[in-house]
């Protein structure tokens, strides 16, 4: 299902206008009509007025009055997440603040239903643990929507001053505080999975082989174990605390389900910062892609003019935004209500 945002919302418009025309047209000319027979307004007062929008009308509240509203996320918190995880420096795997950032998601999961997928990875710089973190809410209809994000940095750039604080810093952080809006609650609805990735970049150069380490190893074992054909929707986010974000059309994803995220954002008002520009990007989801899962990759990858801060220590928090952590965030949690309803 293929649905234009932008032409339905201006057809909306264009009928909305026909509609206050006929109606000031009926208030200006009713009483001139009936001034012949008995007037009976005082010379000199103005007939009230249909007041004239000059800023365009708010987003509906809900296109489909059935439909439960999705909780929102607190944006100033993630943002403050953000900032904490930078203090640890950069994080690559193997490393002290790796295994800090480790505990610091974990204890932010603190009476969750937590599982880690803990391997060793064999890479050109020689063999590193990698961990997976997945966070798993309950829900009571048969199927699991997994929203993922990368939470370590690469490892070329260890020694540099790099803290990722929107590569790999505001995916972890949005991640925490969905778990956030989705503890303790009833879900009607398929199960929610939180899937902290990890060895998602390059240790020497990016390759099939040299990248993507943690999705690669989970995606394998959850093929051989069931897991993979439950779910509904993988949804991956990176790169998403851009001041300035507009997220791409990617190409690798599922259509119809980047379909959905934009009428899940065209829903809050936010459409203008999606999918103005297309890209091809080789990330996270693709070891789900290539197994045939439903996948979106809800990324910026034009971060700074030319992405100029992408892997430079420039990328820091002052580049960021928590409105953006709010869009994103948001239109998430709406898309996994929308999934929902389907
Ligand atoms: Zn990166």
């Amino acid at each position: 299902m293929k649905v234009c945002g932008m032409a339905a919302r201006s057809r909306e418009r264009c009928w909305t206008g026909w509609v206050l025309v006929l109606i000031c047209a009926a208030i200006c000319f009713l009483p001139l009509a009936c001034q012949g027979g008995h007037q009976t307004e005082p010379s000199g007062v103005v007939p009230p007025q249909v007041p004239v929008r000059t800023s365009p009308p708010p987003p509906a509240v809900s296109s489909n009055p059935s439909s439960p509203s999705a909780p929102t996320v607190n944006s100033a918190r993630a943002f403050q997440y953000i900032k904490e995880i930078v203090a640890f420096g950069p994080r690559p795997i193997g490393s002290p603040s790796h295994k800090k950032l480790e505990q610091y998601i974990l204890a932010h999961l603190k009476g969750d239903q937590v599982e880690s997928d803990s391997f060793t990875a064999d890479t050109p710089e020689g063999k590193f643990p990698v961990r997976n973190i997945i966070a798993k809410y309950p829900g009571s209809k048969d199927g699991i929507i997994v929203i993922a994000g990368h939470y370590d940095t690469p490892y070329p750039l260890r020694n540099t001053k790099f803290v990722g604080a929107n590569d790999g810093g505001s995916s972890t952080a949005i991640l925490i505080e969905l778990a956030n809006q989705l503890r303790g609650k009833k879900r009607d609805g398929y199960s929610v999975w939180l899937f902290w990735t990890d060895g998602e970049e390059a240790v020497k150069q990016w390759s099939d082989t040299d990248s993507l380490y943690g999705t690669r190893h989970l995606a394998e074992k959850w093929q051989s174990d069931g897991t993979l054909k439950k779910i509904k929707a993988f949804v991956l986010t990176d790169m998403i605390g851009d001041a300035d974000l507009n997220i791409e059309r990617e190409t690798n994803s599922a259509p119809w389900l980047e379909d959905l995220i934009y009428q899940a954002a065209s829903h809050l008002g936010y459409q203008s910062h999606f999918f103005a520009r297309s890209s091809d990007i080789g990330d996270d989801h693709m070891p789900f892609v290539r197994r045939g899962v439903p996948s979106a990759d809800l990324i910026d990858f034009e971060y700074g003019y030319g992405n100029v801060f992408w892997h430079k220590p420039e990328d820091t928090v002052d580049k960021l935004s928590p409105k953006s952590l709010e869009i994103v965030g948001n239109v998430l949690l709406q898309t996994v209500w929308m999934l929902d309803q389907k």
